[in-house]
């Protein structure tokens, strides 16, 4: 099959569907004016032998036995144009006046011209002239007679074939001219949709050959046009953002691993060229290098699965102090190396969330005040129900972190003095978590810290 463009199918259907629907009205309005006007014609044609029946009868004087002939003339040619041709006689049968005898050609022509108009146009109705006659009366007392002949069962005068044609001429026209808007607007609309449609599958074309910066700018003026349009914008800024996140971990890794990597490789090398001795203490530092590396995969790898993961949350009612107990008693050889004061305080109905993955945020903030504070110091896990959200505060009174680095310790890979950090073995990904799957339950992360007081991580989670 020949295929057809969107514009061109709309503007043919459009036309197509006008066109039929102008036929249908032409043809029923014709037959339906038609009929009523053929009852018309016959009521008129009732009415104008009834006028003349009484004009004639008028025109008997009684006390002088005369008829006014002038006016029977003038009324029998009237009735002559009007396509009747009339006989008036006296009561004993004497004539009054005659049409034919007055006029034969004229009522030859007359009759000529009904019979040829009428044959052509209504060849169905075999009509024929026709006589009737009728009494002329005076009250009761008849005082003549008319015979009536005229083209029967009904004939339509010149006029009238002209009235018909004019209508048909307005329809035929009005249907033209409609015909002509429908092709018009056809065209119009169907140019409006298919310029959004066209624009929308240029762009998936280039967003498939990598242009992910492509956006369709402005409204169709369509609902469902701006939908498609729309969700093609976000799957552009999607694949955008997909591609930046790609862009910076290749760079993020590439640097994470270089530094360490750097460390082996020189020190592996002097030790093969015999620079160093490869003592226990250097083998130790390699081994940590290996064992930083190891972190960083295995962070890596949480973070990919959380990313992915908070996509699909397995939402149950959870006992958040539970948990919370759960991940001290975890700790414990962590806290009690370092002489830490750890309490749980305040109490928290279940709320709806994703066990593993709040239990997950509450590791990595429990494991970062363990980290970052120094021995025998206070660590407090506050919990604050409400009826719309529960508040989980982790505080701690260790080193705190500096102002200027507060608003970058969610970021991917942030530490903040990195130098001070090395040792700790972190990669900068336990907060990134954090906010990924807070973020997820549609609860958001706050900080307040300062440098040698301590910090405070508030999680707010909303009850739905
Ligand atoms: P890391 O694995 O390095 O701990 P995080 O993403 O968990 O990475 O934290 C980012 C940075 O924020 C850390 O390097 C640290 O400098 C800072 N930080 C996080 N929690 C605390 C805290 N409780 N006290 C002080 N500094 C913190």
């Amino acid at each position: 099959m020949k295929k057809k463009s969107l514009k061109t199918q709309l503007s043919l259907t459009i036309a197509l569907v006008v066109l039929i629907t102008v036929a249908l009205i032409s043809v029923l309005s014709n037959i339906l004016i038609n009929q009523k006007f053929k009852n018309y014609i016959a009521e008129q044609q009732k009415q104008k032998t009834q006028d003349i029946v009484s004009s004639l009868s008028q025109q008997y004087d009684r006390k002088t036995d005369t008829w006014n002939t002038d006016f029977i003339h003038t009324i029998g040619m009237y009735a002559l144009y009007d396509g009747y041709i009339i006989k008036v006689y006296e009561i004993d049968g004497n004539s009054v006046w005659d049409a034919e005898l007055h006029d034969m050609t004229l009522c030859t022509q007359v009759m000529a011209d009904i019979s040829e108009r009428m044959q052509k146009k209504y060849p169905k109705i075999n009509g024929e002239f026709t006589s009737k006659d009728y009494y002329l009366k005076q009250g009761l007392n008849a005082v003549g007679v008319v015979s009536i002949s005229y083209y029967g069962p009904y004939f339509l005068s010149e006029n009238d074939f002209q009235f018909l044609n004019a209508l048909n001429t307005i329809l035929a026209s009005v249907g033209a001219i409609s015909l002509f808007f429908a092709i018009y607007i056809g065209w119009v609309m169907a140019k409006k949709i298919c310029r959004p449609i066209s624009k929308t599958a240029r762009m998936t074309k280039e967003i498939a050959e990598g242009n992910y910066e492509i956006r369709f700018e402005g409204h169709t003026g369509t609902i469902e046009l701006d939908e498609l349009v729309s969700s093609i914008n976000n799957l552009a800024s999607t694949l955008d953002k997909q591609e930046g996140i790609r862009k910076q971990l290749t760079s993020d890794v590439s640097h994470e691993l270089r530094t360490p990597l750097t460390t082996i490789g020189t020190h592996i090398e002097a030790m093969i060229e015999g620079v160093w001795e490869p003592t226990t203490e250097r083998l130790k530092s390699c081994y940590e290098e290996i064992n930083r590396i190891t972190n960083l995969v295995k962070d890596l790898e949480q973070l990919e699965k959380v990313e992915n993961d908070n996509l699909k949350l397995n939402i149950t009612s959870v006992k958040i102090e539970e948990v919370i107990n759960t991940i001290t008693d975890n700790f414990e050889t962590e806290i009690y190396n370092k002489n830490l004061d750890v309490s749980v305080l305040g109490t928290a109905n279940p709320i709806s969330v994703d066990k593993e993955r709040i239990s997950q945020v509450l590791i990595n903030l429990l494991s970062n005040a363990i980290k970052y504070t120094p021995e025998c110091g206070k660590i407090d896990i506050i919990l604050e129900d409400c009826d719309s959200s529960l508040t989980i505060q982790v505080k701690d009174n260790g080193i705190g972190i500096s102002e200027a680095e507060l608003p970058y310790i969610f970021e991917r890979f942030y530490r903040a003095d990195k130098s001070r950090n090395r040792k700790t073995g972190g990669a900068g990904i336990g907060l990134t978590i954090v906010k990924s799957v807070v973020h997820a339950h549609g609860g958001k992360v706050l900080v307040t810290s300062k440098i040698d007081e301590g910090s405070v991580f508030r999680v707010i989670l909303p009850r739905k």
